[in-house]
């Protein structure tokens, strides 16, 4: 509820003529969506004052509309959010709640939402292939498996001659070797080399939908923090491997059938402290350590998202843990040494579309983040110095969307664009739409 009632509060200022979502006429050949992890609209609203100098953002801003953010989804992470895009729906619907399954004993070895049968909801991909269009992806998230004509899926971070290899097996068959052949240089899977693949599967391939996944401004916000020199340089080289698109789809005598969508996921905030709950929950024994601090058992537990933390009982039932837990978070939450901004409870979860497992989630305020020590002191430094997970309404939350290309009339600005919005958008430019999508198509909001 609360993200419907802001959906239709906000006013679309100036939206491009076009014809309504689910659409059948298609009014470009090729859509390419370019998704920079964690890129804020600040960026390209202000980058002169910032001195930045990402002329091919810019200059598909200025060729068509750009939105100072979207709404967002909670937690405003990276699989969440980029499931939401290719479905058009919320987190608790499409069932991506978060990056990572909730594994206290890591069973799964830090392993990540990486397949597609995780999602529940139709894709992007389905609806396209339905329309008899060709896909590709060039790691997207939880794209393993997918129904993706032209496929590089995002899988583990690729370090060794043995994550090569299992990144062949994972990519549509041959499809992985044939650009390592022709991507001698850059290291597999880096940014650059994503770009080069998708040059070599636009080049051979031709396919109707390009998605791309961009991963390292978000690297470098988590380690500088966003809008530091370090991460604007890395904006800066990643606009330029946006320019080596652009420059291809000009030299294919494409460029009035290519429609582009740039987005990211999320935006992101600075953090210098975090505040652990595991901590209090195991002095209230809720969570059992050994001698050595290392977990031998809970009944509750956390999914930690750094810009917020959601809550689990292992036992549903166990209505005594969960009070008590409960009882023990809201009491901290009084103290604001502990920089926690705001407790939700499952309606307000359920409301926002959000984990329907959870008890109970929280927020913090600016300058915090959640962190997951089982012992040592409540509150600590962070190592890192920007995050994400935040409740999306907050503005610096807010993911990029930029459209321009065939379908897409100049005008100044898009507002009132969701998260939510932007497969529904891509599939109406191609003259398709995805089944049962909550999302619309962006340049036609009010439908
Ligand atoms: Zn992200």
């Amino acid at each position: 509820m609360f993200r419907s009632v802001l959906r239709f509060a906000a006013v679309a200022v100036l939206v491009c003529p076009g014809p309504s979502a689910g659409a059948k006429e298609p009014v470009a050949k090729q859509v390419i969506l370019i998704s920079v992890d964690g890129m804020t609209p600040a960026e390209y609203e202000q980058a002169d004052a910032h001195g930045l100098r990402i002329p091919n953002i810019r200059a598909l801003m200025r060729s068509g509309c750009a939105s100072p953010g979207m709404m967002g989804v909670f937690p405003a992470s990276t699989y969440p959010s980029h499931t939401s895009m290719i479905t058009g729906q919320p987190p608790a619907v499409h069932g991506v709640i978060s990056n990572t399954p909730m594994d206290p004993f890591n069973l799964e070895f830090g392993g990540w939402f990486y397949y597609a049968e995780k999602i529940k909801t139709p894709t992007l991909w389905q609806a396209l292939h339905a329309a008899h269009l060709k896909t590709a992806a060039v790691s997207w998230p939880v794209t393993v498996g997918a129904d993706v004509d032209y496929l590089l899926p995002e899988y583990r971070p690729v370090r060794t001659e043995e994550d090569v290899a299992l990144m062949r097996v994972l990519s549509t068959p041959g499809l992985f070797r044939e650009m390592q052949q022709q991507n001698s240089t850059a290291r597999p899977m880096s940014d650059a080399w994503r770009t080069d693949a998708v040059l070599a599967i636009l080049r051979t391939r031709r396919p109707s939908l390009l998605a791309l996944h961009l991963s390292e401004l978000d690297e470098a916000q988590h380690k500088y923090g966003p809008h530091a020199a370090e991460s604007h340089e890395e904006l800066e080289r990643i606009d330029s491997e946006i320019g080596k698109i652009r420059s291809y789809v000009d030299q294919s005598g494409r460029a009035r059938e290519t429609a582009w969508i740039l987005v990211s996921d999320h935006g992101f905030l600075p953090v210098t402290k975090l505040f652990h709950p595991l901590v209090a929950l195991r002095d209230a024994g809720l969570i059992a350590t050994d001698k050595n601090g290392r977990l031998v058992d809970w009944k509750v537990y956390q999914r930690n998202l750094t810009g917020s933390v959601f809550f689990e009982a292992k036992d549903p039932a166990d209505h005594a843990s969960i009070e008590k837990a409960t009882e023990v978070l809201r009491k901290l939450a009084v103290d604001p040494a502990n920089g926690i901004g705001h407790i939700y409870t499952p309606q307000e979860l359920k409301a926002l579309g959000a984990d329907p497992m959870a008890f109970l989630a929280m927020d913090p305020v600016k300058d915090f983040g959640f962190g997951s020590n089982l012992t040592g002191p409540l509150v600590t430094e962070s190592a890192s110095k920007g995050a994400h997970g935040y409740n999306p309404q907050i503005p610096e939350m807010h993911p990029s969307f930029i459209l321009s290309g065939a379908g897409v009339s100049r005008c100044s600005e898009v507002e009132g664009v969701t998260i939510e919005d932007v497969g529904p958008t891509a599939a109406a430019l191609l003259g398709a739409a995805i089944p049962g999508a909550e999302g619309r198509d962006a340049r036609n909001p009010q439908k």
